[in-house]
């Protein structure tokens, strides 16, 4: 699980999870664009049956999709089988919209085993986690929590985690647009999960 990419140049990787959703991964798009900055989306594959043009959006302003599976399950409780046709339906889907294949891959509740870690890694697919897993943003434990725990998170190479679908998001979606309003004053960088594994050292 990759939380974290050693390197010398000043550029974090924000994530969100459980998208897309009409109302907040418009917003969270809305606050990246102003500071000019990239985001990463690991989306459900049902999500983006039921949101297309969203998803289709993320990808033409030039953020990244993960590849989160079809269903949201908990991997380690699944067959094999099961376990490549929730990867690849998915991947399937989110290729076909956009035209570019998911890289990388978050497990649902970052919950795997060694099947599920083997299986990924015969499919080339990075398993990403984050750093500021305490920051909780999907049990809405306000906005200032979020936003310290993931400001102390912070360093060169950090990936961090926010959720941008199932439930009220208002907290986290305040307290994004203060951290990457406090990140981009601060001169990071705020690059893709990809770019920034480009960049390690
Ligand atoms: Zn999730």
């Amino acid at each position: 699980m990759i939380n974290d990419v050693s390197t010398s140049h000043k550029a974090v990787a924000i994530t969100f999870d459980d998208g897309p959703n009409p109302m907040y991964t418009a917003q969270v798009l809305e606050i990246f664009q102003e500071a000019h900055g990239k985001a990463t989306f690991f989306m459900i594959g049902e999500q983006v049956e039921r949101y297309p043009e969203m998803a289709k959006t993320v990808a033409e302003q030039g953020h990244e999709i993960g590849n989160h599976t079809y269903t949201h399950p908990k991997l380690s409780e699944l067959s094999r089988a099961n376990c490549l046709e929730e990867m690849e339906g998915n991947e399937k889907l989110i290729g076909g919209l956009t035209g570019h294949k998911p890289v990388i891959f978050r497990p649902p509740y970052l919950e795997y085993n060694q099947e599920t870690a083997l299986i990924l890694k015969e499919k080339g697919y990075p398993m990403i986690g984050a750093l500021n897993m305490e920051a909780r943003d999907w049990e809405q434990p306000g906005v200032e929590h979020i936003m310290e725990v993931s400001r102390a998170c912070v360093k060169n190479g950090s990936i961090l985690i926010f959720h941008d679908g199932y439930g009220d998001r208002s907290q986290t979606i305040e307290a994004i647009r203060r951290l990457v309003a406090d990140l981009s004053s601060n001169g990071y960088q705020l690059v893709t999960v990809s770019e920034l594994l480009k960049l390690a050292d």
